[in-house]
């Protein structure tokens, strides 16, 4: 047991296993990739798995820079890695510096107002950590544009010395890709910046990153999907250990006849005699109703018995529906655990049974599962 289980993990259906063990040595793997400082990107709750531990176990392993969305995910990371840098990447809403400066928080400044902002604060007396600055190099999203960042750069009463800024950094759009040329843009675009910055460390690289030909590492990298398990490489095979493991246990069998609809609005009708099982999982779980199995289009799966036993019918609030015919009796009653996420499943899989990316996947695994964490 961990301090971070939830009480239940006994008794409830569906059981989240999150391997902290593995998630430690992704990042270890990452940072021997990388050649520099590596990071972990923890945002969304550190992408579904849970701040709280997910931050102990990385600190605990030494990683001292930790990036999350929101200033409130800041304040639950601070509380568990006293002495790490911890960036916000979504930026200062106005008048949010004495938030910060209550945390010990780093903004990642996205916008010349956000830099003019923070560098008055700074002004004010305030004893804040280095602040990062962000510059959009092909995403448009966040982000100075590069001539922004420049002229900040050039300027001779320094705004960005006035704003303590202590890292610069890009977000690739497609780095998951390599044959998408904006990589090369982007990393064009980024040297240029950092060429102009001398002093100042730099991070480019998010978990595909690592994996692309001829990308700089700077000084620190900022790795997310991977850590969690999620491949940084599609397509090819997963380079990460995987984290995470989803179970839950079949409530009811029942035989019926081919014709049978199956479901609301019947939307999957059984071709032959067919045995199936309900369990007890559904999207107020936070596994996507887009993984319906329908007459018309396949959807997700789950494992039974070694068996791939598809879904069948709508994603239900709290219940799925699976064919189980084809899975050995004896590994297919009811009580018996199905696996929804683990081996073959894994996250590139479920995700596309759902009709959306690994990423999305995991951080919207809902708070309704039971959590064990192993590997500690
Ligand atoms: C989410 C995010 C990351 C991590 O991306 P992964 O693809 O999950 O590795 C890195 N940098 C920024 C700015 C992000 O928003």
């Amino acid at each position: 047991m961990s301090a971070f289980d939830t009480p239940d993990a006994q008794t409830c259906g569906t059981i989240l296993t999150i391997d902290l063990g593995a998630l430690v040595a992704n990042w270890r793997d990452l940072q021997a990739r990388a050649g520099t400082e590596a990071a972990a990107v923890v945002k969304a709750n550190a992408y579904g798995l849970g701040i709280e531990p997910t931050v102990t176990a990385l600190a605990a392993a030494g990683c001292r820079s930790f990036f999350v969305a929101h200033l409130s995910e800041g304040v639950r990371a601070r509380q568990v890695a006293p002495d790490a840098t911890i960036y916000i990447l979504n930026g200062l809403l106005p008048g949010s510096g004495g938030s910060y400066a209550a945390h010990d928080l780093s903004p990642v400044l996205g916008s010349v107002e956000e830099v003019r902002e923070w560098a008055a604060f700074h002004a004010s007396g305030a004893n804040l950590r280095p602040a990062a600055l962000h510059v959009d190099t092909g995403m448009n999203r966040l982000g100075l544009s590069v001539g922004e960042g420049l002229a900040l750069a050039h300027e001779t009463n320094s705004t960005l010395a006035a704003a303590g800024i202590g890292l610069v950094m890009s977000h690739f759009s497609s780095s998951e890709d390599e044959a998408d040329p904006a990589n090369t843009r982007q990393m064009a675009a980024f040297a240029a910046l950092v060429a102009a910055l001398p002093g100042i460390p730099a991070s480019l690289k998010n978990s595909s990153g690592h994996f692309l030909n001829a990308c700089p590492s700077y000084q620190l990298t900022r790795p997310g999907y991977a850590l969690y398990g999620g491949n940084p490489t599609p397509g090819q095979p997963n380079p990460m250990r995987p984290v995470v493991g989803l179970t839950s246990r079949i409530l009811q069998l029942r035989e019926v006849e081919a014709g049978t609809p199956v479901g609301y609005n019947g939307r999957w009708t059984a071709r032959r005699r067919s045995r199936l099982a309900t369990i007890c999982l559904g999207y107020a779980d936070g596994y996507p109703r887009n993984a319906s199995g329908t007459d018309s289009s396949a959807g997700g799966s789950a494992i039974v018995g070694g068996v791939m036993c598809p879904f069948v019918g709508t994603v239900s609030m709290d219940l799925v529906i699976l064919d189980v015919t084809d899975a050995p009796a004896t590994s297919a009653k009811r009580g018996d655990p199905v696996t929804l996420i683990g081996g073959a499943l894994d996250l590139e899989a479920v995700g596309a049974g759902a009709k959306t990316i690994g990423y999305e996947i995991l951080t919207s695994l809902g708070r309704r599962h039971a959590r064990r964490y192993v590997g500690v």
